[in-house]
């Protein structure tokens, strides 16, 4: 039993190791009983649901690297860490998930803007956030940003200290459900039996699974292929919005942190709505968030030096663009001797778009650009690694083309958002083992809209679990179980399942 036990942490502990390597890549079992495929929020909460109640769970993550769309970037400049999140960063503890699940790994949380406004502040007309506790991130012993992967990597490790598994570089290229109601997940050239399954799949991977695809009804496979972002006008006036190839951000790291040392401008956003930034002669569009990229300080606003966020939308664009190495790599880094003219450009760019703010406080422009621009490059034409793709609907009058309600908006007659929720959920018509959970399963009326949110998939895997038979864990609000997962609500992200 001691042999066995020292042979389970040692095998954990190499998997630990090349977890924090990224290097990979243990060989896969024969059988799992539970599995999940793809290391997002919604893959590793379903594991560590799973786990809590005592079962053996897989995990299986196609690339190198856990958190998919939720990418902590750290990086050492001097003797200093730094992390920066190129993905998801941040939640209202108001969304029990994943709020709850944060404080139930006892992660220290300060507010994301320091002055802590509700959250429903933060989105201006015409989006519609149901929320008002103050937006959050995970931070370290320090008070600095310590990367939202964090609570994704807190589950992991209770997955694994439980005896779970997780299996890097492991591409899941089809699934096989089999009479015997077993599903074979083929990894590649590899295969591995499973009793129940959860795929945290985005739409390209899920749609590029031929034995599952060809085994879906015609209708779901519609569902599944849906994509709209409808823009009414009487929403969205003319010009008003841009939707441009990715989601994009931008930090640019200055040794001289001039908006704390020189402007004392910690809070809010350049212009007032940084998401339409300020196009630049330069031809690079720029939106401040000044309090999103890591500072560190001698004294409070003295000496201070860190990551100025320069950009954060989908804006067209090429400049902070053309940085991401490949389709596969939403991170992209510009730094050393090659970068300095782009690196001045850069900065001139921010020094033209806040010109305004210096000239108001009398202060002079400083002249050093930065040393290092950091991108996160998400695509939103569905190739590579995506933002996500979701169903924004509208019956409004003034959409373009007219009202464009669910059914017309994906070409399947009668179709209403359950079914569509509940399709996917449960994509295999005969194989309920199979569940779908994924930031990219969303539809939604355009008027509700409030951005992309772990939440969205954390809800699908916690419904996913509901019909597998796992109740509600003691630790997640009640209210808010019951009704973004047990009620139903028109317009809102909940089903009955
Ligand atoms: C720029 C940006 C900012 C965001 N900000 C926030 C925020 O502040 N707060 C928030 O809550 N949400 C935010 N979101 C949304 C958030 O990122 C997602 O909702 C969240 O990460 C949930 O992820 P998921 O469970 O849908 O899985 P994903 O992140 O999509 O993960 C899927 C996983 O599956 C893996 N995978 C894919 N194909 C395969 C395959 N064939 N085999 C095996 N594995 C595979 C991927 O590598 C990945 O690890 C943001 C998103 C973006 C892009």
């Amino acid at each position: 039993m001691l042999s066995r036990l020292r042979s389970m942490a040692l095998f954990q502990l190499i998997q630990l190791l090349l977890l924090s390597t990224g290097e990979s890549v243990a060989p896969l079992p024969e059988f799992c009983e539970v599995s999940a495929v793809g290391a997002g929020w919604a893959g590793v909460y379903f594991a560590f649901r799973q786990a809590l109640t005592g079962k053996k769970v897989c995990i299986f993550e196609g690339t190198d690297r856990i958190g998919g769309r939720t990418y902590s970037h750290r990086m050492d400049i001097g003797d200093e860490t730094f992390t920066l999140d190129v993905g998801a960063y941040r939640f209202s503890p108001d969304m029990h998930l994943p709020g709850d699940v944060i404080k139930l790994l006892g992660f220290k949380t300060a507010c994301y803007e320091p002055n802590c406004p509700p959250a429903s502040q933060e989105f201006p007309e015409p989006f519609h956030f149901n929320y008002t506790a103050p937006l959050r991130r995970i931070v370290d012993a320090e008070g600095m940003p310590a990367g939202y992967v964090t609570a994704i990597r807190g589950m992991l490790d209770q997955i694994l200290a439980s005896g779970g598994q997780l299996f890097m570089e492991a591409n899941l290229t089809d699934v096989q459900a089999l009479h015997s109601q077993e599903v074979r997940l083929v990894f590649d050239t590899r295969a591995v039996l499973t009793k129940s399954v959860l795929l945290n799949l985005p739409r390209a991977p899920f749609l590029s699974l031929q034995s599952l695809r060809s085994d879906l009804p015609e209708r779901t496979v519609q569902m599944a292929n849906c994509v709209k972002f409808d823009v009414p006008t009487k929403f969205f006036p003319p010009g008003s919005f841009t939707l441009g190839k990715s989601l994009t951000k931008a930090y640019a790291y200055y040794a001289d942190a001039w908006w704390h040392n020189h402007l004392n401008q910690t809070v809010g956003q350049w212009p007032e709505n940084a998401f339409e930034p300020v196009n630049t002669s330069e031809g690079i569009p720029i939106g401040i968030h000044w309090n999103d990229g890591p500072v560190r300080c001698n004294a409070p606003l003295q000496g201070c030096r860190g990551f100025l966020e320069v950009f954060y939308s989908t804006t067209n664009e090429d400049f902070f663009e053309d940085l991401r190495p490949s389709d596969l790599q939403p991170l992209g880094i510009l730094k050393g001797k090659a970068a300095e003219a782009k690196l001045q450009r850069l900065h001139a760019a921010v020094m033209e778009a806040t010109k305004p703010l210096f000239q108001k406080k009398s202060v002079a422009q400083p002249k050093e650009p930065p040393s290092m621009l950091v991108v996160g490059v998400w695509d939103r034409t569905g190739h590579g690694f995506t933002a996500p793709t979701k169903v924004y609907y509208s019956k409004d009058e003034t959409t373009p083309g007219g009202p464009d309600p669910l059914e017309k908006a994906c070409g399947v007659p009668g179709l209403t958002d359950k079914e569509y929720r509940d399709s996917l959920l449960f994509p295999h018509p005969d194989h309920k083992q199979i569940m779908l959970a994924n930031n990219d399963w969303v539809a939604q009326p355009v008027e509700k809209m409030f951005g992309d949110w772990a939440e969205e998939s954390l809800l699908q895997a916690e419904r996913a679990l509901h019909g597998s038979g796992l109740g509600r864990p003691a630790w997640l609000d009640e209210d808010y179980y019951n009704r973004k997962v047990l009620g139903i609500a028109e317009g809102d992200i909940v089903t009955m399942v």
